[in-house]
């Protein structure tokens, strides 16, 4: 998908801060940091909403998803408490229509979110 910016992230054609990586999908520093720890988790695949999901299709890249959301938590020292958050359709805030984890810590972080 050349018009969707995390696949054009994904192809090297954005810049990224990139800290991890698997064959399914790729985790990079948020632009606008919402914690002090603000990553994003997602599938080199391009997959609209995690409302999309398929469990035949994509249960390789939900693996690697949540393998990664934990790698960089661990990475980042967020043993005393982080937040994994997916944003689905635009009443949820959803912005970027390709599906992504928010890994977010560092922070106290309020509930219930607004
Ligand atoms: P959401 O609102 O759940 O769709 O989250 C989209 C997230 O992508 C926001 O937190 C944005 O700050 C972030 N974002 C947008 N563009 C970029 C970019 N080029 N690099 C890194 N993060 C981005
Ligand atoms: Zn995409």
């Amino acid at each position: 998908m050349s018009d969707c910016l995390f696949c054009r992230i994904v192809a090297g054609e954005i810049p990224a801060d990139v800290v991890w990586e698997s064959e399914h999908a790729l985790a990079f520093r948020d632009i606008n940091p919402q914690a002090p720890t603000h990553v994003q988790v997602i599938p080199r695949k391009h997959v609209p909403r995690i409302a999309d999901f398929d469990a035949q299709a994509d249960r390789e890249w939900l693996s690697d998803l949540f393998e990664g959301a934990t790698q960089v938590a661990r990475q980042e020292g967020l043993g005393e408490g982080f937040r994994l958050v997916i944003n689905n359709g635009a009443m949820a805030g959803q912005s970027v229509m390709h599906v992504h984890l928010h890994v977010l810590g560092g922070r106290p972080l309020g509930w219930p979110p607004g």
